[in-house]
């Protein structure tokens, strides 16, 4: 029987933005990818220190943004066990829940850069099949001075195909904060959203 192949897109989606779906959407095309799941992350080991909104706010927009794609699923596999929420935990339960599936981790380039400061990064690769890899403006990606650090990368790393996002969450939440324009930046639902809830107002 064929084997499914799973994305696992992790994030503090603090708002989800396009860059998000446009990163989950190329990798399920050229990664062939059969459905990837959105794992929202509570605190993030990597920001810590930096304010978050809440978990519900954040929930509730990471479903209006995945809700109108079957092929994208949220996962509670982070916010259903206490923290420190590290990578290499999430993929070894996600391992048992899908047996011999290939899992396939889902990342922007500046998270590539910082792989090998991640907690126990050697070990949270060997559970994985693959790493999908979307470039950002601004990374800096040596692909030696990475092969040398993590070996293993290399039968494992696949670059997706796409235009470079200068979007980030975080210019979303000072740009909303400032009252600039940050419309197109989010799905109209998520804008609504933001709107509503006043979430990034001080
Ligand atoms: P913040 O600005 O708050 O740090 P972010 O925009 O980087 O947030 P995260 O939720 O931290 O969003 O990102 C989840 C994943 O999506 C990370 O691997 C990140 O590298 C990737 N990503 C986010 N935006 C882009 C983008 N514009 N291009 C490529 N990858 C991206």
């Amino acid at each position: 029987m064929e084997k499914n192949r799973i994305g696992i897109f992790g994030g503090t989606f603090d708002p989800p933005h396009v860059g998000h779906l446009i990163l989950a959407a190329e990798a399920r095309d050229q990664l062939k990818l059969d459905c990837t799941i959105w794992v929202l992350t509570p605190n993030p080991p990597h920001k810590q220190g930096k304010e978050i909104s809440s978990l519900e706010h954040r929930l509730n927009m990471v479903e209006l943004a995945i809700s109108e794609d079957d092929g994208f699923a949220l996962s509670r596999v982070d916010i259903d066990r206490p923290g420190p929420h590290y990578a290499v935990d999430m993929a070894h339960i996600l391992r048992e829940t899908y047996g011999d599936k290939e899992l396939i981790y889902l990342m922007g380039g500046d998270s590539l850069d910082d792989l090998p400061k991640w907690y126990k990064t050697k070990e949270f690769l060997s559970v994985l099949d693959g790493i999908g890899v979307m470039r950002r403006p601004g990374d800096d990606i040596d692909l030696s001075e990475l092969y040398t650090a993590l070996p293993e990368l290399k039968d494992k790393l696949n670059f997706v195909t796409a235009p470079l996002l200068e979007i980030s969450a975080e210019q979303i939440r000072r740009r909303a904060r400032q009252n600039r324009a940050y419309r197109y930046y989010v799905l109209p639902k998520i804008y609504e959203y933001i709107r509503e809830h006043q979430i990034y107002q001080d």
